[in-house]
């Protein structure tokens, strides 16, 4: 079993990487924004409170989190392993998580830093723009831009901003990254299992670099 976490700060690519890695090694792919923002399509005053916590840019409560992510550990496609996609974001999440992965009797994984430069990743996430079929786009990175204006290139479908991709979120988000998620890098250096990857790079040159970290069996 293959368990690997993935860390980076916001919009350095990790979502992407995680679905190439999941694809290549055949890995359940985790992403526990994806699973809030499951919850956070209901209109019940649990979700509407998790969607405006997500919407401000701070993290949600870690009891929501684990439990969501305990649950979706435990199904069937986990089995062969899993990419963890923003989690552990704080220490608490860090020892939670291993405290979980002891109780299940599978392994904690390995860890992977993707590093990328704060003005970068803050133009890839103010420029960002998806597609219902999966495509995404940048209409701030000139190579990223679709080729007619909020359309997308593969199917033609109009392309959404997620509504936490703006300027006042991702400074937030930013800085819960720094303050939260730094010492979770260190405290994963510390134990000898972080490897760290330069995140600006194309997505290919990405793969390739984390994929050759995998072969080499480190993971
Ligand atoms: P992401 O899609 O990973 O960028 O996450 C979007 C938002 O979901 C974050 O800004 C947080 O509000 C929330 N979120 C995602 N993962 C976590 C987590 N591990 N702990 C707390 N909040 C999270």
């Amino acid at each position: 079993m293959k368990n690997i976490i993935l860390i980076a700060p916001p919009a350095a690519g990790k979502g992407t990487q995680a679905k190439l890695l999941c694809d290549k090694y055949k890995l359940a792919h985790i992403s526990t924004g994806d699973l809030l923002r499951a919850v956070a399509t209901k209109e019940d005053e649990f979700s509407l409170k998790v969607k405006e916590i997500m919407q401000s840019g701070k993290l949600v409560s870690d009891d929501i989190v684990l439990e969501l992510l305990s649950n979706r550990i435990k199904e069937d496609d986990c089995k062969q392993g899993f990419i963890l996609d923003g989690f552990p974001r704080n220490l608490n999440q860090a020892n939670s998580y291993i405290e979980l992965s002891n109780k299940l009797n599978i392994p904690v994984g390995n860890v992977i830093y993707i590093d990328v430069p704060m003005e970068i990743t803050k133009k890839r996430i103010i420029g960002r723009l998806s597609c219902k079929c999966g495509a995404v786009y940048n209409d701030q990175i000139e190579e990223n831009k679709p080729k007619v204006e909020n359309t997308c290139d593969l199917c033609g479908a109009s392309l959404n901003k997620r509504s936490d991709d703006n300027e006042e979120t991702f400074i937030k988000r930013y800085d819960e990254y720094v303050k939260e998620t730094y010492p979770v890098i260190e405290f994963f250096e510390s134990k000898g299992m972080l490897h760290k990857i330069n995140g600006v790079d194309s997505k290919e040159n990405i793969l390739n670099e984390i994929s050759n970290i995998i072969d080499r069996g480190n993971i």
